[in-house]
């Protein structure tokens, strides 16, 4: 049987139930029956909401924020802090409207704020209806309508904070806080000198792109005593990269934003916020250790490494605790949503039929079948060298011209059919091998119905491991192993790593498809940065997005759904106007008509054809 690690990577939200489906259970609503994965797919099918679909639930978004609130609480109170927490969703990770007004209305009570990272964030943030103590952190690079706006929104009430990233900034926030006549509240982003592991290494350390190095922060100081500003700063802000890996890094950093900070307010910042910026994990793997996509904490864990060091760092320089900020989007939004996708068809390269020996075969061929007559437990390296050395032979006396095509593809056939029996022998051993991972290289491609460009872009950029698993018969022992490649023509678009309860793999295990049933494929935890990071590779669009409600009674409610790109849609984004190009495929189709290639009924089947596409969706229907 396979293992394929959902109690070690599920979060205790995905489970298989007694039939083999994929369930989903509520967090929000323990002992709940699991809501089947492929019966809501069935149900939105029959809606009109194809595949592939990114399918959100509103429990695992509220979880994740309501977790990490509780979590900073529940350490506060132990700890004996005697400061507050106030988290605020960075609206880079998921700028989505549903998410960022669900994370807003949920976060209201906990006082969560927002994180602009640009101008139109700000923008999104001054329309949402939050708390009064809530936060707007404003980072990254700003102009001076950037900062007008800022200061402008103090008026309304709004608790915006100017990170200052350079001194020019400052600059910039003198000039536009004296024409408004406004004071602004400010922050400065200081560069801290210590740095972290994981794939955002770059983002920390003092070669990171942003922020102040210790000699800036000290003109900083005097240009805001000089300027009458000093009372202004009240937030100090340092970010050491998302997803850091181990939790010794959050304490080592935490202590020296601690040592910058009763600095700053020893030479005369009222600062009152530390903001640690993002980095809070998640285990995508399982593996529960500080690789690249898992971590060697929990929530719990992290917030006790950061309250703790804030309150001893504090404590001991005499200093009253400050309000404790984090920018932690990934652990809000990552587990909310899934990518939920088919698969259409299959090359198979596990080949089950023994090919038949036939007079004048070449000796070379005849040896590789003769492969299986000493194939066992103990000689499945040797197999495997040996068919591989027969394969390269046979390969060089085709170039040569010694076999034709015919013979070659029964060579290439043999091959195949005996990898396919060294594979069964070696799976039946037991642990990892290095020729189990060689042989993963020979394993079926399952074409599937989603753009890796548009869907999971870090998949392809950054390697970013996501858990994938097939949704339904999982009662069944898999036959098959597969890369799973997308719909684009881009030989890049495919996943091919997969954890499994094992460790890493470069195949998933699938089972047979079978005619006229679905086979449906889960890729989880989409839920940050995916959905906005994706292009248009090859011209597909967004997929159908689907936000749902779990009732706890095994149901489902659907809250939101936004169609998917048509083919239209995608064109305009490229500049093409669509009508001119169904004006123009017209002109095309008049023109056969009157040259008598095309009758009036072809005519009417062409267009209709035409246009029935472009209104379409741009995958697989
Ligand atoms: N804050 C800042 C300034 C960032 O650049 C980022 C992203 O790297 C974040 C917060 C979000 O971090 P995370 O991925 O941990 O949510």
């Amino acid at each position: 049987d396979i293992d394929y690690g959902i109690d070690a990577w599920g979060h205790d939200l995905v489970t298989v139930l007694p039939d083999g489906n994929v369930g989903l259970r509520d967090p929000l609503a323990p002992g709940s029956p699991p809501v089947a994965l492929p019966m809501i797919v069935e149900d939105l099918r029959a809606r009109g909401i194809g595949t592939p679909i990114q399918l959100r639930v509103q429990s695992f978004l509220d979880y994740g924020l309501n977790r990490l609130c509780d979590a900073f609480d529940a350490t506060m109170a132990e700890v004996g802090y005697k400061g507050a927490y106030r988290g605020v969703f960075p609206i880079k990770v998921n700028q989505q409207h549903e998410v960022v007004s669900r994370i807003v209305e949920v976060g209201r009570a906990r006082g969560y704020g927002l994180e602009a990272g640009s101008k139109p964030e700000l923008i999104v943030a001054l329309a949402q209806p939050l708390a009064e103590e809530s936060l707007i952190i404003c980072n990254g690079t700003k102009d001076d309508e950037f900062i007008r706006l800022a200061i402008l929104s103090r008026k309304l009430g709004f608790r915006t904070v100017i990170v200052l990233e350079s001194l020019n900034e400052f600059e910039i926030v003198r000039r536009v806080a004296e024409e408004l006549d406004t004071k602004p509240l400010l922050g400065v982003r200081v560069k801290l000198t210590q740095s972290v592991g994981g794939k955002w290494e770059a983002s920390s350390g003092d070669r990171s792109i942003f922020g102040l190095g210790t000699y800036e922060l000290v003109q900083l100081i005097d240009r805001l005593e000089d300027s009458g500003l000093m009372d202004c700063l009240v937030l100090q802000h340092s970010h050491l990269g998302s997803q850091v890996p181990n939790v010794i890094d959050v304490r080592r950093t935490a202590t020296e934003a601690c040592r910058f900070f009763t600095e700053l307010r020893r030479l005369g910042a009222p600062l009152t916020y530390m903001d640690l910026g993002g980095g809070l994990g998640i285990d995508y793997t399982g593996e529960k250790r500080p690789t690249e996509n898992s971590v060697n904490y929990s929530v719990e864990e992290y917030c006790f490494a950061v309250v703790e060091t804030v309150a001893h760092a504090m404590d001991d320089a005499g200093e009253a605790h400050p309000t404790i900020v984090t920018e932690s989007g990934r652990f809000v939004v990552a587990l909310s949503s899934m990518l939920i996708f088919d698969v259409l068809d299959a090359t198979l390269y596990d080949v089950p039929d023994k090919p038949v020996a036939r007079d004048g075969d070449h000796h070379l061929l005849t040896d590789m079948m003769a492969i299986e007559s000493y194939l066992d437990g103990n000689r499945v390296q040797e197999c495997f060298n040996d068919a591989v050395y027969y394969r390269d032979e046979l390969r060089a006396l085709f170039r040569r011209g010694v076999l034709d095509l015919r013979q070659m593809g029964r060579a290439e056939r043999t091959f195949l059919y005996t990898l396919s029996r060294i594979s069964e022998v070696e799976r039946a051993q037991e642990g990892a091998s290095e020729l189990r991972d060689q042989l993963e290289n020979y394993v079926d491609y399952y074409h599937c119905n989603f753009s890796m460009f548009q869907s999971l872009p870090d998949v392809w950029a950054i390697d970013q491991i996501h858990p994938v698993i097939p949704l339904q018969r999982l009662n069944e022992a898999p036959t098959r192993r597969a890369v799973l490649t997308d719909i684009t023509c881009d030989s890049d678009g495919k996943i091919k790593r997969f954890v499994l309860g094992d460790g890493m793999h470069k195949a998933l295990p699938v089972h047979d498809l079978r005619d006229g049933e679905d086979y449906l494929i889960g890729v989880f935890f989409v839920g940050a940065y995916q959905e906005t990071l994706g292009d248009l590779h090859n011209l597909f669009g967004d997929a159908n997005v689907v936000t749902i409600a779990l009732d706890g009674e095994g149901g489902f409610t659907v809250e939101h759904e936004v169609e998917g790109d048509s083919i239209a849609e995608v064109l305009s984004y490229v500049e093409y106007d669509p009508q001119d190009c169904l004006a123009a495929f017209r002109k095309r189709v008049d023109q056969a008509v009157a040259k008598r290639d095309v009758t009036s009924q072809e005519r009417r089947t062409l267009i209709s054809a035409y246009k029935d596409s472009l209104s379409g969706y741009t995958y697989f229907e």
